[in-house]
């Protein structure tokens, strides 16, 4: 087996010169482990295109409310090792907090903006941790291109506003969603799901189809769209809708007419467990 863990930041970097030396590019897929096949689509696509792919597992402290699941967040070390070899990978990073986070860190990146509606509207300060962490990824890993996952598609804006704004040479790929045969997007949070609610966590994406049928008859006004959303939702046991939005793909604005592309987006919980999706309607 040719996978190399490293937990510390010199090891990384050594690792990643050697690559470099050997002539191999560099992909990086960071995530907060938990492997599922949405993060073994992301690992693929570096595969293919670059030499050398890093997968980073770091469950991000500073990404979670006081009140969220960071010391509930599922962590899989044996498993994620497991999906790593098996789809190829060349170096796993797991650094430790105290690693990241040393003491006397005080540097934050924000996106301001795009940070603060969705998700960050729901999750205050979430994008600050998110912004900050891929920003010292970026600048540890040094990668060719980062890999990122539709499923978070808030999240992937922020990251490319971040990259043009702050000048990084880095290419960044944005994989589409891999889904359930249900259609329930995977997340690593799907298993704190009960078998009933797991049942009813379809709703999102029942309510994403639902919005994209309507649009694809023609309807434009986005407020029927959302509210036709919110119904399917609302309508389901055990959910409890947090937001269902369309916004600008691009600013997050709000919309009132669903013209070109535009994103709806939802958030959902069923009892602890907090589940997203959206999807690009074209209008
Ligand atoms: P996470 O470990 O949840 O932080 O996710 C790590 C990366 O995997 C992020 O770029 C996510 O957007 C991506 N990802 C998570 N779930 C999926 C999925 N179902 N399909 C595609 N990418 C995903």
């Amino acid at each position: 087996v040719r996978l190399e863990v490293v937990n510390t930041v010199a090891e990384l970097r050594r690792a990643v010169s050697r690559a470099r030396q050997g002539g191999r590019t560099i992909g990086l897929v960071p995530t907060m482990g938990a492997l599922h096949a949405g993060h073994a689509s992301l690992i693929r696509a570096a595969r293919q295109e670059t030499g050398c792919v890093v997968v980073s597992i770091f469950v991000n402290p500073t990404q979670f409310g006081p009140s969220e699941d960071f010391t509930r967040y599922p962590r899989t070390w044996d498993d994620d090792l497991g999906v790593c070899v098996s789809e190829g990978v060349d170096v796993v990073f797991a650094p430790g907090a105290e690693k990241v986070y040393p003491p006397g860190f005080v540097t934050q990146v924000e996106v301001t903006r795009l940070q603060d509606v969705l998700e960050g509207a729901s999750r205050p300060g979430h994008f600050r941790g998110v912004a900050t962490v891929v920003a010292k990824l970026f600048n540890m890993v040094q990668p060719d291109i980062a890999y990122f996952g539709q499923k978070d598609a808030q999240q992937a804006l922020i990251i490319r506003q971040m990259v043009r704004d702050l000048n990084w040479s880095i290419e960044l790929r944005i994989c589409p969603t891999v889904r359930e045969l249900d259609g329930l997007a995977l997340s690593s949070r799907n298993r704190y799901l009960s078998p009933r609610e797991r049942q009813h966590a379809t709703c999102l994406f029942r309510a994403l189809q639902r919005a994209e049928a309507m649009v694809a008859s023609g309807e434009r006004d986005a407020a029927r769209v959302r509210r036709a959303m919110v119904e399917i939702i609302e309508k389901t046991p055990d959910a409890a809708l947090d937001y269902a939005e369309l916004v600008d793909h691009e600013t997050l604005e709000p919309v009132t007419i669903v013209w070109g592309e535009v994103l709806a987006a939802l958030a959902v919980r069923f009892g602890n467990t907090r589940l997203i999706d959206n999807s690009v309607l074209q209008g």
